[in-house]
């Protein structure tokens, strides 16, 4: 049995040596043969040529360089195309997850678990970023179909089987989190406490954050569009019952209704619901202009891989 692990990575260079180190050790305890699947999302530092280097001194290691920065989805993806093993372990690059649960991982594959997600315990986040995630969580899993958890992030194995499932999903906008929950099969779930990131920067802003939370709910379903006609209805009939109560009004005690501030208000208001209904229909037809041009996810520039394993 072969054991892929799949690690994505931009401007880790410092911290891709220890890794390396750290997984070849944990390698020597885990009854599984083991291939080190790395792949360079265009970094700007010296990530390439550290890969290329551990490439030479083990032939475990497979790199795989794309020609820019494409984003952690994809560069998931390129790794996970060219992961040849019974099973993967995806994991970031920071040492944010041990490669020390690996092992843990693999029992319980072996114990009948086609999906083993590392949950992440929070405690050693700042504190508004944990509050951030509970919020959104909790937003988000009530809009989605699929239930995402707090902790459960990309750290996780997958089966042969689970992995094929994922990788026949050829969606464009890639949301790893939802596309883990919509395949399916046994789960288990393994709790790991999360390291402080030791080298570089998280690449996460907080308007990217937000930007992965309203994907997260645009691109698994399309209930904001329902909710969208709901609130329509509300204000249908809201206007409909206050127009009959204001002629019931005129006709009972006369016409004295002077209105201005509720007419701005109506106006406004009504605008940027409009406004807001538009939003919402725009980006899925966006969305469904990026579909529909079929581009590739990634690019690649450069690998150790011979030419038929190189990904699609
Ligand atoms: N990453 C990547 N491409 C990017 C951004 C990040 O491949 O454009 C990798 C990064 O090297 C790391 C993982 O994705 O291995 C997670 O990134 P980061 O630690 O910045 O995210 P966080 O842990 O804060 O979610
Ligand atoms: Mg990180």
């Amino acid at each position: 049995m072969i054991t892929s692990i799949v690690v994505p990575c931009y401007g880790e260079a410092d911290g891709l040596p220890i890794l390396y180190a750290r997984l070849a050790a944990t390698s020597e305890m885990a009854e599984t043969d083991m291939e080190f699947v790395f792949v360079d999302d265009g970094s700007t530092d010296d990530t390439p040529a550290v890969l290329r280097k551990l490439a030479e001194s083990d032939s475990r290691v497979k790199y795989i360089a794309l020609s820019r920065n494409f984003g952690k989805e994809a560069a998931m993806l390129a790794g996970l195309r060219a992961a040849r093993g019974d099973a993967v372990v995806i994991m970031d690059a920071d040492l944010q997850h041990p490669p020390e649960l690996i092992p843990k991982l693999l029992e319980e594959h072996l114990a009948g678990a086609d999906q083993v997600v590392a949950r992440r315990d929070r405690t050693n986040d700042p504190l508004f970023r944990r509050n951030l995630s509970r919020l959104y969580f909790r937003a988000v899993n009530s809009v989605v179909d699929v239930r995402l958890a707090d902790g459960e992030g990309d750290f996780r194995l997958l089966s042969r089987r689970a992995l094929d499932a994922l990788l026949s999903l050829t969606e464009h906008n890639r949301f790893s989190k939802g596309l883990f929950a919509w395949i399916g099969f046994p789960v288990t779930v393994v709790p790991f406490k999360s390291g402080i990131r030791e080298h570089g920067s998280s690449s996460w802003s907080l308007g990217s954050l937000v930007n992965y939370g309203v994907d997260g709910v645009l691109s698994f379903n399309i209930k904001p569009l329902r909710s969208a006609i709901h609130a329509g209805i509300l204000l249908v009939i809201g206007s409909a019952v206050y127009l009959a109560w204001q002629i019931i009004n005129a006709l009972m005690v006369g016409v004295d209704t002077p209105g201005y501030l509720t007419l701005i208000a109506a106006i406004i208001g009504l605008g940027g619901a409009q406004m807001i209904v538009l939003g919402i229909i725009g980006e899925y037809v966006g969305r469904i202009f990026l579909e529909t041009k079929r581009r590739p996810h990634f690019i690649v520039k450069e690998s150790n891989l011979d030419t038929p394993r190189l990904p699609r």
